[in-house]
């Protein structure tokens, strides 16, 4: 059995687990017997696909767990195994931060699928922040590549590094700008639908440095999210007393990034329910300006047809910096998105005829959401599923080919999950 955090990936009856990239790793006969048999690489291990019943596991967090700041760059390097929690505990004793998501439990697969944060506005998504990689692709080959020194042959894997690296490489080590860990003021509590339709609205003309984040779970919950950077800073302290007029929601104000915890207990959520399994899939569109209205009508009925209590809807601000490309190309394509809604289902273990009624209400809820959010953020990879193969050609959009030639040149026996 294997320790994660995801109860799919720790309930599977694993093959075997390997703690250590060595060339027995890619030996032909291992995968090339078995259909469909890929490697599975677990970093922070939050997802289902990093073990599955009969694959093998190779856990990075073993041997692959360092993390290292230079005091003098203000770069951070940590090994693929470590996870988001650990490096901004790292980092704060320094006073500074990185740009994590709304968890501490992800690891490495949060950076390499993107790195969508409350921070992102203002600093980018996490693959923007990426200076340099070391790891091993699939066919065997080390690489280590560094920003600005990228070779034209390497370029193209640089780039898809930045997004879709699960597809064919194994990263052992990132290098990645930090930030100076500042105030953060939060504005957060429960409302109700309309509520959450004016507040969509003002969100939609934020500052950079402030983001919108709600969950529809058996009630609306929200976070607005305000880094200080300047507490004189009257853009800031105007955009938020526009929210003076929700009087349900409460501010709070936080030394710094570290001591927010998003998603409170009162929420009842299943995400960590030992009895649960689920599947969750994120989806990548821009503002909804005059649409919030049929937007939340949309919502409003998905909520009122979910099978069960563990069903929700959330959803992340992105834009600002995140709209920039002066970071270079990456694989993550869909930059002119500014939301990043995600729907939740789990059930019970074990319990095929609900697990199919949950996937059918994410499935359904999808493409009811596709009209506002036609793209999608490949956060989760879902081979196991059948909707994998439309999950990817809305990821990756045109960057699709490319993804494809680098998977046939550099895993070329699909040691690692297919396309
Ligand atoms: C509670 C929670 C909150 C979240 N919040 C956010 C958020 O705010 N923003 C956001 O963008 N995402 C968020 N996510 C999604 C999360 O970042 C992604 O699902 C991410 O892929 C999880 O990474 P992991 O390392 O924990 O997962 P794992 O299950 O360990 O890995 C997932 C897959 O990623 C690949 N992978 C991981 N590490 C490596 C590596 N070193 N080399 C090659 N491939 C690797 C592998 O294919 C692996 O199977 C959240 C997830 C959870 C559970």
């Amino acid at each position: 059995m294997l320790e994660v955090p995801n109860i799919n990936s720790k309930d599977a009856k694993l093959k075997k687990l390997i703690y250590d990239v060595d060339e027995s790793l890619f030996y032909e006969d291992k995968y090339s017997n078995e259909e469909f048999e890929h490697l599975c690489i677990c970093s922070g291990g939050t997802t289902s696909s990093c073990a599955k019943n009969g694959f093998t596991t190779l856990d990075l967090r073993k041997n692959y767990n360092k993390i290292k700041l230079d005091r003098k760059t203000n770069l951070v390097t940590i090994g693929g195994g470590v996870i988001m929690g650990d490096l901004v505990n790292h980092l704060q004793k320094h006073n500074r931060s990185f740009p994590i998501g709304l968890s501490k439990l992800p690891g490495a697969g949060y950076i390499l699928t993107g790195g969508v944060s409350p921070l992102s506005r203002a600093y980018g998504l996490a693959i923007d922040n990426i200076e340099s990689i070391k790891g091993f692709l699939g066919n065997g080959t080390f690489i280590s590549l560094k920003k600005n020194q990228i070779n034209p042959e390497e370029q193209l894997i640089w780039e898809a590094i930045k997004g879709a690296a699960p597809f064919f490489s194994i990263i052992t080590e990132i290098e990645l700008k930090t930030i100076q860990s500042n105030p953060i003021k939060v504005i957060e509590g429960f409302v109700n639908l309309n509520e959450l339709s004016e507040i969509i609205k003002l969100s939609e003309e934020f500052p950079e440095n402030i983001s919108l984040q709600w969950i529809y779970a058996q009630k609306i919950y929200i976070y607005i999210f305000a880094e200080l950077n300047n507490l004189e800073d009257k853009t800031t302290e105007e955009n938020l007393m526009l929210l003076d007029k929700f009087p349900a929601l409460k501010k709070q104000f936080y030394e710094n990034f570290n001591k927010i915890n998003f998603f409170p207990k009162e929420l009842n959520l299943y995400e960590l329910n030992a009895n649960n399994h689920s599947e969750v899939i994120s989806l990548l569109g821009e503002d909804l300006k005059n649409d919030i209205p049929i937007f939340i009508k949309c919502l409003s009925e998905i909520m009122e047809n979910k099978p069960n209590n563990s069903c929700y809807i959330a959803s992340q601000q992105l834009g600002g910096k995140t709209k920039k490309l002066n970071h270079g190309a990456s694989f993550f394509v869909h930059r002119k998105s500014t939301w990043k809604p995600w729907i939740y289902a789990s059930w019970k273990k074990n319990d095929l005829q609900e697990k199919e009624v949950a996937l059918e209400w994410i499935y359904k809820s999808w493409s009811k959401l596709k009209r506002f959010y036609p793209n999608i953020h490949l956060a989760q990879l879902h081979n196991h599923l059948n909707s994998h193969e439309e999950e990817i050609t809305l990821a990756f959009g045109n960057r699709m080919n490319e993804l494809k030639t680098l998977k046939n040149i550099f895993d070329p026996q699909g040691i690692l999950p297919p396309l």
